[in-house]
């Protein structure tokens, strides 16, 4: 297995007259079988990030290692590059055993083929040889992802990547491609990059997320680090569903204070009136029957797996979310009293976004 490193890696695209900055100074570290998921929105870089690991695309500057290797010197035919693309990618007059076997061929080495196969197909339960004899367009979108990933599997692989495999999956098909998965990278464990716009996927499959935005990572860490222990607002708000409420406000003699909340001590060293923004999650939000601050209620939505209710509430030009148990009855339009955990509150510079407590 491989170790694979990105050391101050930059891409830009230029178009006409304008230069777009797709990957901005990233370094990191995927240790020898690592699952790394790369999250962020539309256009963050992800895919930029995962073809400059494949080697599809060359670094601007910096540089991309596998162990010790410059990932530019080492011929494409030893790269050992498994990558599973969004469509599949299938060649439309290969028959999917041509495909999958296409890697060992090359190498003569067919005979391998069957082994390799039959081990794939026991472990994923897919019944992979029913469909070894089809052309891609007798494959549905689902059992065309399954022999993409097949094809990268049944090869020497120093690397797995993932550019959002699943993604134009319906969402029962998406949870039984992530199953198999899942079962088949416990079996073939291999240094891999997972890039999804999915929380829940990047969760499952992976054991460490990387949080990107405009070219660069903000956080690196496990769903639970990051989770818990947000840097800054961006990260606190793409983690977690539903999303944390921010609430404005500032310091006053040591204190947070809101519009609707306040008196949560603060860092000693922040000046009066400095402005900051509390976060808290909705789950650390609870309806109490007195004390509580006021707010009007203005929807409902329950959530029958998880046994709640997600409430949104609205009171002097703020909304927050909260969680009630599922048989607590909540009136749309009614008035409620709402208090929250003090332990869970976390506080962000409001200019930077950068987390102070
Ligand atoms: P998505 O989740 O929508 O697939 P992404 O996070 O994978 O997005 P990238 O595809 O890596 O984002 O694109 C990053 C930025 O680079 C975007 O602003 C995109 O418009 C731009 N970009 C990507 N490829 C090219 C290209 N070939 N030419 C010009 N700009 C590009």
């Amino acid at each position: 297995m491989t170790t694979v490193t990105l050391e101050h890696v930059s891409k830009s695209f230029h178009q006409e007259s304008s230069k777009i900055t797709a990957i901005d100074n990233v370094s990191l570290k995927i240790p020898s079988g690592d699952v790394l998921a790369i999250l962020g929105p539309s256009g963050c870089g992800k895919s930029t990030l995962l073809r400059l690991i494949a080697g599809i695309f060359q670094p601007e500057t910096g540089r991309v290692l596998y162990d010790d290797h410059d990932l530019q010197e080492i011929p494409s035919m030893n790269r050992g590059i498994g990558m599973v693309f969004q469509e599949g990618a299938l060649v439309p007059h290969w028959e999917s055993r041509k495909t999958v076997g296409f890697f060992l061929s090359l190498r003569k080495r067919e005979a391998e083929v069957p082994e390799r196969l039959k081990q794939i197909s026991k472990i994923t339960g897919i019944g992979l040889e029913k469909l070894l004899d089809r052309f891609p367009k007798q494959l549905s979108g689902g059992e065309q992802q399954r022999i993409g990933i097949a094809r990268a599997l049944a090869r020497d692989m120093r690397v797995l990547l993932f550019d959002e495999p699943f993604a134009n999956l319906d969402a029962k098909y998406r949870m039984e491609a992530r199953v198999e998965l899942k079962r088949l990278m416990n079996a073939f464990p291999v240094t891999s990059v997972y890039v999804t716009h999915d929380q829940t996927e990047a969760v499952a499959l992976s054991h460490r997320i990387a949080v990107m935005r405009d070219g660069h990572i903000e956080q690196m860490g496990t769903y639970h680090q990051l989770y818990t222990n947000p840097h800054n607002t961006f990260v606190a708000t793409f983690i977690g569903t539903p999303i944390m409420n921010l609430f404005e406000g500032y310091v006053r003699d040591g204190h947070w204070q809101g519009e609707n909340f306040g008196g949560f001590p603060l860092r000693r060293d922040l000046e009066e009136g400095t402005k900051v923004t509390m976060g808290i999650r909705p789950e650390h939000m609870h309806l109490v029957a007195e004390n509580g601050t006021l707010g009007v209620v203005e929807s409902v939505t329950p959530f029958f797996a998880e046994h709640h209710r997600l409430v949104t509430v609205h009171l002097a030009g703020e909304i927050w979310s909260l969680m009630t148990p599922l048989d607590h009855q909540v009136e749309v339009g009614s008035t409620i009293q709402c208090a929250l955990e003090p332990e869970e509150v976390l506080f962000f510079d409001t200019k930077t976004g950068i987390r102070i407590g």
